[in-house]
């Protein structure tokens, strides 16, 4: 019987010292896979450093490792994509460069997929020791809105790090979005999925790509890209301010009739106006969100663009 052929997809953004690293520690890794064979894609995400020279050295010397590499910058979520759109491998696994996602569980995860039947096999931080408290109080925040909002289940402390089979990949690479959050499409997806639990282990080199502000602004993007939620606000305060208008003009009428009618409350007026004003534009903004992504989905660019690469089907051919 013909050996499976496992692809491990490495999206890598300046990540010179760290992939040889990674390397090496995933032939440690490989000795205790035996019975299935291992591809190398390193996805370079239009890396400055001299991360495409460390790539294309380990592609001369050992040629199971093959790559993509993007003409500019394109994101992580747009470099998972084009792992899975160009493994050649029946089961794929998306690892970060800088083992934070420990190879070592590969072969807990394969044996998952292979053995137990699940489809995939996903992984979950539960420490975020080294992480900087408030960016972990945020997260927590995050996972917990999510959790209540989204239309797809998102897990506290889930990493991209997972292995999958091909009828998860496909079902990934239907999802043609433009605006990934790669988090809640595997949620989104389905199928039998196994959690593993691991504790969180420190970049071995490099730094981390996320600010604090990128983070932020990813966390939006999950929220607009998987919850409608915030849309209610609109129709909720609306409903909210009619309410209070109603109850304050008959208070008024009242009052009016028994009292007669002298005239003050400029302050009090103007501070009305100015909440009502502020939440209208607060409405439009968070309406303006979803315009924007929607703007973005109608242009249909491609996700990412390849300045050269060498693929398993490319050897095919030749
Ligand atoms: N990465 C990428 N494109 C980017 C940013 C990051 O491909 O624009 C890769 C990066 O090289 C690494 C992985 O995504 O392999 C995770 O990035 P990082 O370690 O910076 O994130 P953290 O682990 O701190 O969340
Ligand atoms: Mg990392």
């Amino acid at each position: 019987m013909d050996k499976k052929l496992l692809t491990l997809v490495v999206p890598s953004y300046n990540e010179e010292e760290a992939i040889p690293l990674f390397y090496e520690e995933a032939l440690r890794v490989e000795k205790e896979l035996t019975d299935i064979d291992i591809e190398y894609l390193f996805v370079d995400d239009g890396s400055r450093d001299e991360t495409m020279r460390v790539v294309k050295e380990l592609n001369a010397r050992d040629p199971r490792v093959h790559y993509v590499s993007f003409s500019r910058n394109f994101g992580k979520e747009a470099a998972i994509y084009a792992g899975l759109e160009n493994a050649a491998g029946d089961y794929v696994a998306i690892l970060d460069a800088d083992l934070q996602d420990p190879p070592s569980l590969l072969p807990e995860m394969l044996e998952a997929v292979e053995k137990e039947g699940y489809d995939c096999v996903g992984s979950r931080r539960v420490t975020r020791k080294g992480e900087p408290p408030i960016r972990s109080f945020f997260a927590r925040c995050f996972y917990k809105l999510m959790g209540k909002i989204s239309s797809s289940e998102v897990v506290d402390g889930a990493r991209d790090f997972q292995l999958m089979n091909r009828k998860v990949v496909n079902a990934i690479l239907a999802m043609g979005e433009y605006n990934r959050f790669s988090k809640g499409i595997f949620g989104w997806v389905g199928f039998k999925k196994k959690w593993l639990e691991y504790e969180n282990v420190e970049r071995a080199a490099g730094e981390t790509k996320w600010s604090f502000w990128k983070l932020f602004v990813y966390a939006l993007d999950g929220i607009v890209a998987f919850s409608t939620a915030p849309l209610v606000i609109a129709s909720f305060m609306g409903m909210l301010f009619c309410l209070i208008a109603f109850i304050a003009i008959i208070f008024i009428i009242i009052k009016t009739v028994i009292f007669g009618d002298p005239t003050s409350g400029w302050p009090s007026m103007v501070c009305i106006i100015m909440m009502v004003s502020g939440i209208q534009l607060l409405c439009i903004g968070i309406l303006g969100q979803y315009l924007a992504k929607t703007y973005l989905e109608t242009k249909k660019r491609p996700l990412y663009l390849v300045e050269e690469a060498v693929l398993a089907k490319d050897k095919d051919i030749k």
